[in-house]
């Protein structure tokens, strides 16, 4: 294969005439041009110019099984071939998403034994906002509606999931936040909480919950949504005593309790689940990404039995479905997905020895002198830097820092997100521990050079 410069030049050239990136200054893109990923295998992708890069993302969050996995191609071709489509709408199914939703059902926390197929997590936050409201219609109380979520949230980009989301920059148009959605302080202890110790932090901050309830009245909530690890957010891990309260208040007032482990689930934080890390028993979970590895989009609604029961035994129809929910093609990639998982025993394998390496690996850095805080779990993490550590201070402009380590990063050949004055990994779960010391290595040689260049 060719690789010269002007095969990036033409897709380049495409790119600034035809595409519209999603998250993108289309300024600042012009001025840069996009990098053209071509091909990728395990934990590595390859640019148009033949570059190597170490996937510390793994692609959005989502490659848990790495690059290049022959099978899963192969049981999407099968089930192409038999049965390329059918829609689960009324009264019609197909085996592959029956044999999905049975699968998920072993896999996910006590209770949640339902699902409800989806394309993307946007998708099926929706979903849960739809199944938590007429949950309470259904059992004859329309006014819990109102749905409580965080601040510095990640859950879509839909009009409705971009409403959950908890980042102003995602609510600067009319249409969002759509009404009925409120918002509660996040538990992020480095950024708000220096005079306080993180359990008492952890439990002053479930207590906003609380107090919003009590404020809007228990009468008038549906639901909680929350990540069990704030991702896109930067990786904010709650304190101990955090989800325990959560968990109290949820019962309490009645409030059911969704659980979206879009980036949690299917392994990144050593177990199947963020909820089984943290304890935490949902009404409803929300997954996607890891769940098909990204090889085919598709994502899905876990529903307890609390809920189901409600849903399945009144008369009428749900008024909701996507014409590809249970896509056979998508829920055969996410069946062979699983499968890869659990015979590599890659969950075991992240909670017992690969991700308390990298936990380790990355804690490591703190002796850097603008290394302030390094936070995750698993296969999660965030290095948060600070030009005054002692004060926890943050950089002016804020990010501007880490920007310029994540270019750095880049150059070295390791893909990395800046968020805030923090920069985010979260590789696939197949990195080994030398390929972890590969990614810390060129994480420092990076921040070093920012510190000695400045540029
Ligand atoms: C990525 C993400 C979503 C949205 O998923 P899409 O597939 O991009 O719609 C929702 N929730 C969380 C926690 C996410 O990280």
């Amino acid at each position: 294969m060719q690789t010269s410069p002007s095969r990036t030049a033409h897709w380049q050239s495409l790119d600034v005439h035809h595409h519209m990136h999603p998250f993108t200054d289309h300024v600042e893109l012009a001025n840069e041009k996009p990098m053209v990923i071509e091909r990728a295998e395990g934990v590595y992708i390859y640019d148009s110019e033949g570059r190597q890069l170490l996937d510390g993302m793994a692609g959005l969050w989502c490659v848990n099984v790495g690059y290049g996995r022959e099978e899963i191609v192969d049981a999407v071709a099968r089930q192409m071939r038999q049965l390329p489509f059918y829609n689960t709408f009324f009264k019609t199914t197909t085996p592959a998403a029956l044999e999905l939703a049975h699968k998920l059902s072993t896999l996910t926390p006590e209770g949640i034994d339902y699902f409800f197929f989806s394309n993307s997590g946007s998708e099926a936050n929706d979903t849960n906002i739809r199944l938590a409201q007429s949950y309470w219609q259904l059992l004859g109380r329309p006014e819990r509606k109102v749905i409580i979520s965080r601040n510095n949230a990640y859950h879509g980009s839909t009009i409705a999931a971009a409403s959950l989301t908890g980042m102003a920059s995602m609510h600067d148009i009319p249409a969002c936040p759509i009404d009925g959605i409120v918002h509660i302080a996040n538990p992020d202890w480095y950024a708000c909480a220096q005079d306080m110790t993180e359990d008492e932090y952890g439990l002053q901050t479930a207590q906003a919950l609380e107090a919003k309830v009590l404020e809007l009245g228990a009468e008038n909530i549906a639901a909680f949504f929350a990540e069990p690890i704030q991702g896109a957010g930067g990786v904010i891990v709650a304190p101990k005593t955090y989800w325990p309260e959560i968990q109290r208040i949820c019962r309490k007032y009645d409030i059911l309790l969704v659980v979206d482990e879009v980036i949690t689930g299917f392994g990144r934080t050593g177990a199947w689940f963020g909820a089984q890390t943290f304890g935490i028993q949902p009404d409803l979970m929300t997954l996607a990404k890891g769940l098909s590895s990204g090889y085919l989009p598709i994502s899905a609604s876990g529903v307890s039995e609390r809920v189901a029961k409600v849903l399945r035994s009144k008369p009428g129809r749900f008024p909701h479905g996507y014409t590809y929910s249970g896509h056979p093609a998508a829920a055969a990639a996410a069946l062979k997905n699983i499968e890869i998982m659990e015979r590599e025993r890659l969950v075991q394998q992240v909670g017992e020895r690969t991700g308390p390496c990298f936990q380790n690996a990355l804690a490591r850095l703190l002796d850097h002198p603008m290394v302030g805080h390094v936070r995750g779990h698993g296969l999660m993490a965030c290095v948060v830097f600070s030009p005054d550590k002692t004060r926890r201070a943050a950089f002016n402009p804020l990010g501007g820092f880490a920007t310029k380590v994540r270019n750095h990063c880049f150059a070295n050949g390791l893909v990395t997100r800046a968020v805030g004055d923090g920069l985010v990994f979260a590789p696939p779960l197949v990195i080994t521990e030398a390929q972890i010391g590969e990614l810390v290595h060129k994480l420092r040689k990076s921040l070093d050079e920012v510190l000695a260049h400045g540029v």
